[in-house]
Formats: C-alpha cells, sequence, structure tokens
C-alpha cells in the first residue's frame, strides 16, 4: 500500500497542534495543603477523603 497524497508540512503541524502534553491538573490536598491529584489519594498524607486515608512511608500518621 502506498499512501496516494503525502501530507504537507504544514497539515502535519495543524494536525499535531493538537497533541501537545498539558500540565497535570492538581488541587489542594485540605488535609496537608500539598498539591494532589483529584480523585486520587494525596501522595504526602495519604488523605482520600473525610474518613479514609491510606497509610504513606512519609506522612505523620504512618
Ligand atoms: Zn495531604
Amino acid at each position: 500500500m502506498v499512501p496516494p497524497f503525502r501530507c504537507s508540512p504544514g497539515r502535519t503541524r495543524r494536525r499535531r497542534a493538537h497533541q501537545a502534553i498539558k500540565a497535570e491538573h492538581t488541587t489542594l490536598c485540605p488535609n496537608c495543603g500539598a498539591a494532589k491529584r483529584s480523585h486520587t489519594a494525596c501522595s504526602s498524607c495519604g488523605y482520600v477523603r473525610p474518613g479514609l486515608q491510606i497509610k504513606t512511608g512519609k506522612g505523620p500518621s504512618a
């Protein structure tokens, strides 16, 4: 199979204009104030939601 038409450099760049990597969206942990990804456990203190906090090796509760 041979592609019938070759994409021009401008068309390739227009297509790849949507492929940039965006910065990771973070929220502040309500327990310790560190930046954490939403809907995940805090990486510094292990806080997930009220009533649930998992153990981490570096938190004060560990
Ligand atoms: Zn935290």
